[in-house]
């Protein structure tokens, strides 16, 4: 498995919010995570990325163990977080924000490839990120982890606020990160959107991983129907 998690606690000083969390993602693998707001979703994949530090558990990359490593590290290790909100620096240019995800391998980053990935952003690499639209924040956010030629990457929510063919050129940027052989952790309230593209899918609730499968077998269950789907047959 490229990225393993097993037993994991964490949470907030005194305040345990994940509880005995196991998953794998192997190369070439999209796992989503799904679950309603509050059940830990954002608090694994800081814990994953070391900006919380796990109370019990283990957590590998590519044979490695990375828990409780610092957040600066992860990059480097091959783990890139894309958090929540996009986030850019607004007033450096589209290519500046880019380069700076390139400093954790030395400086040097393979801006084609993601330009490749990304045609939208070529035309904009000298206009400041702040000016873009909220869909080309997201893919610059996404670009700027993919320069440093990470293993596994991990993201939250990168569809919220986006206009469906927004979300879809996103998804469709994740299918080819996994044929590229990257291990993709996905979390996603927009659980149409992740069951579409995931091979894998696990819910969590109150911090604990409570089911797990592929998206065909969990849209079967009528609880994931109607907590995730609003109900709808698949
Ligand atoms: P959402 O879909 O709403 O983002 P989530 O599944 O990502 O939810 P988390 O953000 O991981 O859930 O929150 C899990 C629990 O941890 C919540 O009860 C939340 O109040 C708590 N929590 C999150 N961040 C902190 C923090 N910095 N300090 C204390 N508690 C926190």
């Amino acid at each position: 498995m490229m990225l393993a998690v097993r037993g994991l606690d964490a949470g907030y000083g005194k305040l345990a919010i994940l509880h005995d969390v196991s998953l794998d993602v192997a190369a070439g693998e999209i796992v989503t995570v799904v679950g309603s707001n509050g059940a830990g979703k954002t608090t694994l994949l800081r814990a994953l990325n070391g900006i919380i530090r796990p109370t019990a558990g283990t957590v590998t990359l590519d044979g490695i163990d990375i828990a409780g490593r610092a957040t600066e590290k992860m990059a480097a290790l091959g783990l890139m977080h894309v958090p929540e909100n996009r986030l850019c620096f607004p007033s450096l240019s589209v290519r500046d924000n880019l380069n700076l995800g390139a400093w954790s391998r030395g400086g040097k980053g393979d801006l084609a490839a993601v330009l490749e990935l990304f045609p939208r952003l070529e035309p904009r690499l000298g206009q400041a990120a702040g000016t873009l639209s909220g869909g080309e924040q997201q893919m610059v956010a996404i670009g700027r982890g993919l320069m440093a030629s990470p293993k596994a990457i991990i993201l939250d929510e990168p569809s919220i606020g986006l206009a469906p063919k927004v979300v879809a050129e996103i998804m469709r940027v994740l299918t080819e990160l996994r044929s590229r052989g990257l291990a993709v952790l996905l979390v996603e309230q927009n659980v149409r959107a992740s069951f579409g593209i995931a091979d894998r899918a696990v819910v969590m609730q109150r911090g604990r991983v409570v089911l797990e499968g592929t998206p065909a077998e969990l849209v079967e269950l009528p609880e994931v129907r109607n907590a995730y789907l609003g109900g709808a047959a698949a």
